[in-house]
């Protein structure tokens, strides 16, 4: 709809101002076309040490009750080798590999073969066929959004079955989380591939695809922009969304029945992990059309980073904080516990509404109220790759005129609030601040590294107007 509004906006318009800067950067914006060697190197280090740290993360929990030191300790004193450790590690089981099929498949139906009817009852809801941004090609692909449903209707059957149906115990997935890990690896590595190959061969918008030429870089970082199988079947779209981020709340309440099976209770931090991260999850699925147009699926491609990351890295390591809880249950003190929500509340508070503010701001093209007032806005141009030249606007009022990140300023209150209902006994449940620190202040350089490609000088006008990128006067 934006991209409609601005292409429309561009006919109307005469070329003007910046034409010689857009026209320069019509090739470069989207995905990289060379691999520096920095970028490279950063590529082959995930691809060997990224499954290696969630099977380090989750074996230290199984093995070590949480403790990432000592297995270290035990392999450098040779108490253990390396062999005993990868011996007492559940291998993969027939039993496993029937619950993610199951699981898999339960969620592809939920995708493809029910259209949404939320948006039909719930008021202020956006769910049903909505369209993306345009991309580099000049592509604007229609989605199906129905998270919200497949959410709620993965959600009500778990509840029906724990409370009523007793099919299958509420601890399945911690009972069966490294076999399961094993599933979820076979999928994230096949569905990479697949990614790859199909890119080559049968791409979906052959003039989407970016080829570096190098094997790893594309591998890693897709070719695809858009790989979809059939008309709705959009890969980038499912994986982000479902199964991982559907499969993210269950986690945390097979956890949480855990915790009351072994110990007869849920303690107050497992509950706070529950709710602080069913917050953000049902908000992801509560504005699933809002992400059509976020980085994940407007500018990043199809590899091994979206499709192993959504199987494996986020639901094993987004998670740690309640597995943590299992092994440790934390009863934290009132203070404490209300001082987590409200860090965790407030920072939700900033993310959603950042996230908001640009949404409204670019949905009505500038024709709304930011905090009472008009917004203030930089007018901007680029170009896609078939030459057409569109208009865009960059707002400098809300919280987009404190810092032109504030959004990952809120996530990562939210981020650390999770990690502190685990106390401080253990830094592995600090491992996701840590990583989404690290994640979205690359993400910022990444990000600005882009929109200066696509903006040119526009883009520098708006960073003299907004000088800083998380912390206002600080960074
Ligand atoms: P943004 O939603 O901030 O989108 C960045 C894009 O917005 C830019 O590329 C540009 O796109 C546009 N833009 C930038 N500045 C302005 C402005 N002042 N006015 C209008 N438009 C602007 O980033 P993300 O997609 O990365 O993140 C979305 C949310 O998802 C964030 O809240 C983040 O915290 C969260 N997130 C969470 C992750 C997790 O693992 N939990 C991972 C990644 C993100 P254009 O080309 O259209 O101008």
């Amino acid at each position: 709809m934006a991209a409609h509004q601005e292409k429309k906006t561009s006919e109307e318009r005469n070329h003007k101002g910046t034409q010689k800067d857009t026209q320069t950067s019509q090739v470069q914006w989207g995905r990289a076309w060379e691999v520096d060697w920095f970028s490279l190197a950063s590529i082959l280090f995930l691809l060997m040490f990224a499954p290696l740290i969630v099977y380090y993360f989750i074996m230290a929990c199984d093995q070590y009750q949480c403790s990432l030191t000592e297995p270290l300790i035990d392999l450098l004193t040779g108490n253990k080798h390396l062999a005993d450790i990868w011996n007492s590690t559940p291998t993969l089981t027939y039993r496993a590999a029937a619950i993610y099929t199951l699981w898999v498949a339960f969620q592809v139906v939920l995708y493809v073969f029910i259209p949404d009817f939320c948006h039909k009852f719930l008021p202020g809801y956006v769910g049903g066929v909505q369209e993306g941004a345009v991309t580099p090609a000049g592509v604007v692909n229609k989605y199906e959004i129905n998270g919200l449903q497949a959410w709620l209707i993965t959600h009500v059957l778990w509840f029906a079955n724990a409370y009523y149906f007793h099919w299958f115990s509420p601890t399945i997935i911690f009972d069966n989380w490294i076999p399961l890990l094993w599933c979820a690896n076979i999928l994230g590595y096949a569905v990479s591939t697949f990614a790859m190959i199909k890119g080559y061969f049968f791409p979906t918008n052959a003039k989407d695809c970016k080829f570096t030429g190098n094997f790893f870089y594309d591998y890693m970082m897709g070719i695809e922009f858009n790989p979809r199988v059939g008309k709705w079947f959009d890969f980038k779209l499912f994986f982000n969304g479902r199964p991982g981020i559907v499969a993210w709340t269950l986690i945390n309440l097979s956890y949480a029945a855990k915790q009351q099976e072994l110990y007869g209770q849920v303690t107050n931090s497992m509950i706070l992990v529950n709710v602080l991260q069913g917050i953000y999850v049902l908000d992801f699925f509560w504005n699933e059309a809002w992400y059509l147009k976020t980085i994940d699926i407007c500018h990043d491609h199809f590899g091994w980073y979206l499709g192993w990351g959504d199987c494996v890295w986020l639901p094993y390591l987004y998670t740690l904080q309640g597995l943590y809880l299992v092994y440790h249950p934390v009863q934290l003190c009132t203070a404490n516990a209300t001082g987590i929500l409200i860090l965790g509340l407030i920072g939700y508070y900033i993310f959603r509404t950042t996230n908001h503010q640009k949404d409204l701001f670019r949905r009505t093209d500038g024709n709304c109220k930011i905090w009472g007032k008009k917004p203030e806005y930089i007018e901007c141009s680029y170009m896609s790759g078939d030459g057409t030249k569109y208009y865009s606007k960059l707002m400098t009022s809300g919280f987009w005129g404190w810092a032109r990140h504030f959004n990952y300023t809120g996530d990562l209150m939210g981020s650390l609030a999770y990690c502190l209902t685990c106390g401080f006994e253990h830094i592995l449940p600090y491992f996701y601040i840590v990583y989404m620190t690290i994640l979205l202040t690359h993400r910022c350089i990444r990000d600005e590294h882009r929109c200066f490609s696509k903006y040119g000088k526009d883009w520098k006008y708006y960073t003299s107007a907004v000088p800083y990128r998380l912390i206002p006067g600080v960074f």
